[in-house]
């Protein structure tokens, strides 16, 4: 079980890509059972609320966003965004932290975790 450490606002992003892509395709299944109404505007529905929800979570990102720390990636010198305390980078996937303190503990666990899963495949 590897746990792969990835930038916190990409991961939202990502989910909220999918729910459109999820709610879209609960919406085409509706298509298929246009015999009963009832049958497809469920789909219908369950699928406008998914993607309906993508647009909260999209709204949510920006709010993170304005909360999100600047910072200069020290391993490939890209301005990125972190939330929280620990963070990735966005584009080179580098733990990053703003607590000194955490340097030395939890920190350094995901970062070994991650290279010895990469040493793995
Ligand atoms: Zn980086």
């Amino acid at each position: 079980m590897a746990i792969k450490y990835s930038n916190k606002i990409n991961k939202i992003r990502t989910f909220a890509l999918s729910l459109i892509f999820i709610g879209i395709a609960i919406m085409y299944i509706g298509i298929f059972f246009r015999t009963s109404m009832l049958v497809m505007s469920f789909f219908m529905i369950v699928g406008f609320l998914a993607v309906l929800s993508s647009a909260l979570v999209y709204g949510w990102i920006g709010m993170l966003s304005t909360k999100a720390v600047q910072v200069t990636c020290p391993s490939c010198n890209k301005v990125t965004k972190m939330l929280g305390r620990v963070d990735a980078c966005m584009y080179c996937k580098e733990p990053l932290t703003l607590d000194p303190e955490l340097e030395g503990k939890e920190f350094d666990e995901k970062y070994n975790r991650k290279k010895g899963f990469m040493q793995k495949s």
